[in-house]
């Protein structure tokens, strides 16, 4: 099974990927987070992702195209995989068609959980991860049971500079703008599915669920 996630930043994308790869046992592939552990781990390509996006603003298409090309190519992709956060330009699902084709694979479905823009903005600034562990949380809609720790690990809570408010408006307009076009790139392939993501997590998750059982 070959999904691809689409969703603006805030739509909820990260969570519903913890609970597909869970349920449907496939590897979870996150630009974000690649370039945050690249940030992490001092490479260089983090350091050229991280002056990016710091500013809201995307990563050159080929350096992203770079890191999922070596990614996709790994053995644990051969039973399927859930992409989140990429593509996010029509240059990027153009370079992903050619490298699935190269690889014999196809996408089967585009899921784009479609939030409203107000909301985005309360959930991407009110929004908190784990350090250790990646686990999300809300300040006001999902709070962990002690503020500022993890339920899952009791990791220390932080909150990513790119989810900072002054950030956060840059990186909607940025995504709004090269969301459009891409969403119609797919949907000429008849490949697009979108979901209400207004909704409470589960609901969300049982209409995504739904479109992927249906794949099987
Ligand atoms: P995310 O965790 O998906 O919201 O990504 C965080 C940041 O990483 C984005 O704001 C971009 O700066 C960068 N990034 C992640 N995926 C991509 C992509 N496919 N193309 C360009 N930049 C990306």
């Amino acid at each position: 099974m070959n999904i691809v996630l689409m969703g603006l930043p805030g739509a909820g994308k990260g969570t519903q990927a913890e609970k597909i790869v869970d349920q449907f046992q496939i590897p979870h592939i996150s630009t974000g987070d690649m370039f945050r552990s690249a940030i992490k781990e001092g490479t260089k390509m983090g350091l050229e992702a991280k002056s990016y996006m710091d500013q809201g603003l995307l990563v050159p298409d080929e350096v992203v195209i770079g890191i999922v090309n070596e990614r996709l190519g790994k053995d644990d992709c051969n039973k399927g995989f859930l992409l989140d956060g990429f593509p996010r330009t029509v240059a990027q699902a153009e370079a992903l068609d050619l490298l699935l084709e190269k690889l014999n694979k196809d996408i089967d479905a585009v899921v784009y959980i479609e939030v409203d823009q107000n909301s985005l903005m309360q959930r991407l600034t009110g929004r908190r991860i784990c350090r250790d562990c990646g686990a999300t949380y809300h300040v006001i809609y999902n709070p962990p049971k002690v503020e500022g720790t993890c339920d899952k690990c009791g990791g220390e809570l932080y909150q990513r500079d790119d989810d900072k408010e002054e950030t956060v408006a840059t990186r909607l307009e940025v995504n709004l703008k090269q969301v459009e076009p891409l969403l119609s790139y797919y949907q000429k392939k008849e490949v697009l599915q979108s979901i209400d993501g207004n909704q409470d997590i589960n609901k969300v998750f049982e209409s995504v669920e739904k479109i992927l059982r249906g794949l099987a």
